[in-house]
């Protein structure tokens, strides 16, 4: 249990009160009329409901809140719907200003082709879908069938996903299909898989959280990226809870915790095998539960024995009495939860730092008891349902392996074609995207959902990748930075203008409903699909009456799979607020909670696995001397196509900011404002100076939701890990450079003046 001194400031939501601060100065500075934006709306501070509402959900991240929006596009309320469980009416300030991007003036509204002078011209959908066929069939002709490449979205619907990937698989017979979701959770999908025979996120829900008397949260900022979330911590530190914070940086979710261990970049399975050599040789072990539920505890004690908290201290920056105390407050707990987020799994280590914090939670006897375990706390809106249904390199519906004979089988009789003829597995997300061009790479790609030029590690190089392309295709809502260098750009409806389902990050599957219909000329990526398959000469196999449909067969297409969800119909997800996957029949209630009883492997035992530290792929030097990390602000969504879009979202982060401590900024003759290039081997971007307390000196952190000379992903390292082929986009080896020019002016406070 916590001790006294651990509860001291820890209740009360001081973690709501630091980031309500900066956005309320920040909004005063820039909007006097706005300074009481809140950070969560709820209860009675929510806008009232007009009628008739639609019940849907946020179009943003994977906590997929349940809201209610009504009214037209562009005049749009939106509130959150307090009769979904998750958020129970909360929504951040991403979701109740989603509306905005609805009416927007910049929404593309017809489709778009490069013409003879070389600008994106207006033509119509039979046009522009004929250009594509035609333009595939002749580079497939002349290159073979995997010279078309597809990328996916960790945003798109399942019913997208899914046809997406049947589209790779039938209608272009490539094997080079991926998505970026591969750069969200990869890793600790990867790890669940090897560990648990399963992978799905959160294997138990969010409900339990308050049941957790010690929850060690890793590299995941949620107070910032998720916050209606903070109900469920703030409810277990109420409940006499402890919460741990792992992060380099001290975010508002630090905050709210009694101890943050403030890493070094790049050192997580070090701490975490430094925790484990403490809680075994205090004997915290659960023994009966590791020799009846698990197998090879005994090479990872051997191996933890080597990380006594001395040397970890040395390799992470972790004071060793820190690391015995986390791990006693761990060990000594009835009931203890281990998280990860982005910090430790996207990195070249990524699964292995994975592994290495799911080996606490095995040892310590967690993993399938309520109120206990391992988890993955999955970012994108659709990260769950996107890596189960066939937009990923190596997978078929149903989270089915496409290299497996007899899941081969069973998909190929759901599409009505011959299992030889699906191709095998395509390569990564990167490596699809790095091979562009090249003789035996793709040379052309077909892009839904996502802005590659922004996401991408290494962002320079991919895109002038993709400028050698004889084809890029993209399909999205706004003229993204990717979308502008395309050759044909399809324009596609937005989240509340069409249906389908999104898996949340706990594996529940609720319904995206229709608000309103998309604007005249604008069609959804499903019609999108469909047409150019039917232009590619494949209609019949891609004849569906609307998403219902398409999920139907996507029911059949996963019966069996690991991620089954032929017992879910959209009925009862309405009449139910949600199914849990696995659901093998009508009559099967889903399952919230995973691995009560067994694991998802041969032998139904988990599996330890020794992990040693290894160093990043690139640390500083004398050249590069600091670490860079990345991540994400309270403000903006992934590549920012939509937030930085919206006014009240613009205002409130309105610059590409890289957060350094005092002493770094002194050296390099730096102070709040300045404007500064970063560089790494990869390249340079230009940042705003936020001089804060809140991080290590010897690292910089940037956030990655701006393009062009203001992308943190030129920076990034795109070495991968062996086994998700994850980049390394949260450490590299960095160099800061003064700016010449005058400082700008700052909006909201410093960090640490939140405190
Ligand atoms: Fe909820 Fe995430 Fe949307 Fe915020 S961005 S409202 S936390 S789903």
């Amino acid at each position: 249990m916590a001790q006294p001194e651990e509860q001291a400031g820890a209740l009360g939501g001081p973690w709501k009160r630091a980031v309500l601060q900066r956005t309320h100065l920040a909004l005063a500075l820039l909007d006097p009329d706005q300074a009481m934006l809140p950070l969560v709306l709820e209860g009675d501070h929510a806008p009232p409901a007009l009628h008739p509402a639609v019940r849907t959900h946020c179009p943003y991240c994977a906590f997929q809140c349940g809201m209610e929006i009504s009214g037209s596009p562009g005049q749009g309320s939106v509130r959150g719907d307090p009769g979904f469980a998750v958020n129970r009416g909360q929504l951040c300030v991403k979701g109740w200003s989603a509306a905005a991007t609805l009416g927007h003036g910049e929404r593309l509204l017809t489709p778009l082709a490069r013409g003879a002078r070389g600008v994106l011209e207006p033509v119509s959908w039979d046009q522009a879908l004929a250009l594509v066929a035609s333009r595939i069939r002749d580079i497939q002709e002349r290159r073979g069938r995997d010279a078309i490449g597809v990328f996916g979205s960790g945003a798109l619907t399942n019913e997208k996903a899914y046809l997406l990937g049947k589209l790779a698989r039938v209608a272009l017979g490539t094997a080079n299909i991926d998505y970026n979701g591969r750069f969200c959770m990869s890793s600790a999908a990867a790890a669940s898989l090897r560990a648990f025979g399963l992978d799905r996120g959160l294997p138990f829900p969010l409900e339990d959280i308050p049941g957790a008397q010690v929850v060690l949260l890793a590299g995941g900022n949620v107070a910032e990226t998720m916050p209606p979330i903070m109900r469920y911590l703030d409810a277990q530190r109420a409940a006499g809870g402890t919460l741990i914070a792992v992060d380099p940086r001290r975010t508002p979710t630090a905050d709210a915790a009694q101890l943050h261990l403030r890493l070094a970049p790049g050192t997580d399975a070090a701490l975490a095998n430094g925790l484990l050599h403490v809680i075994v040789r205090e004997g915290l072990v659960d023994h009966p539960y590791v020799e009846a539920r698990t197998a090879g505890f005994e090479q990872v004690k051997a191996l933890v024995a080597s990380y006594w908290p001395g040397r970890v201290e040395g390799i992470t920056g972790v004071p060793e009495a820190q690391i015995v105390r986390a791990a006693r407050l761990l060990g000594r707990a009835r009931t203890a939860m281990v998280l990860t987020g982005r910090g430790p799994e996207q990195q070249s280590q990524g699964v292995n730092n994975a592994l290495a914090y799911v080996n606490i939670a095995l040892a310590l006897g967690m993993v399938g008891k309520p109120g206990g375990g391992y988890g993955c706390l999955t970012g994108q809106g659709n990260g769950q349902g996107g890596r189960e249904h066939g937009q990923k390199a190596d997978q078929l519906p149903g989270y089915r392996r496409i290299d497996d004979p007899a899941a081969r089988r069973h998909v190929a009789a759901v599409w009505g074609v011959a299992p030889e003829a699906l191709p095998g597995p395509g390569r990564s997300a990167y490596e699809l995207l790095a091979s562009l061009g090249d003789p035996g790479g793709a040379h052309a790609l077909l892009v839904f959902g996502s802005n590659v030029v922004v996401s991408a590690p290494d962002a320079a190089r991919i895109e002038e990748r993709l400028r050698r392309l004889e084809l890029l295709v993209v399909s999205d809502f706004f003229l993204s930075e990717t979308a502008a260098l395309a050759d044909v750009v399809l324009p596609s409806a937005q989240w509340a203008e069409e249906e389908g389902t999104m898996t949340n990050l706990e594996g529940r599957v609720v319904r995206r409903r229709r608000a309103s219909p998309p604007p005249p000329g604008v069609r959804t990526d499903l019609e999108i699909l469909c047409g150019l398959a039917a232009a590619l000469g494949h209609r019949e196999r891609f004849s569906y009456a609307g998403p219902r449909e398409v999920f139907e067969e996507l029911r059949r297409a996963s019966a069996g799979g690991s991620a089954d969800y032929s017992g879910i119909t959209y009925p009862r997800i309405d009449a139910e607020g949600g199914v849990f996957w696995p659901c093998p029949a009508e009559d099967h209630p889903g399952t919230p909670r995973l691995f009560t009883e067994r694991f998802a492997t041969p032998d139904g035992r988990a599996r330890f696995h020794p992990v040693r530290h290894l160093p990043p792929a690139e640390e500083p030097d004398r050249e590069y001397p600091l670490y860079l990390t990345t991540g994400r602000l309270l403000a903006h969504y992934q590549s920012g196509t939509q937030t930085r879009r919206v006014p009240a979202l613009a205002r409130l982060a309105p610059h590409a900011v890289a957060q350094m401590g005092p002493t770094t900024a002194v050296r390099h003759g730096l102070s709040d404002g300045d404007e500064v290039t970063l560089s790494t081997r990869r390249g340079a971007a230009r940042f705003i100076v936020q001089v804060t307390r809140a991080i290590r000196e010897d690292t910089v952190f940037v956030p990655f939701h701006w393009g062009g000379e203001r992308a943190a992903n030129r920076l990034t390292n795109p070495a991968l890990d062996p086994a998700s082929r994850m980049p390394e986009f949260k450490v590299c080896a960095v160099r800061i450079e003064r700016r010449a020019g005058p400082a700008q002016s700052m909006p909201g406070p410093r960090p640490e003046e939140e405190r």
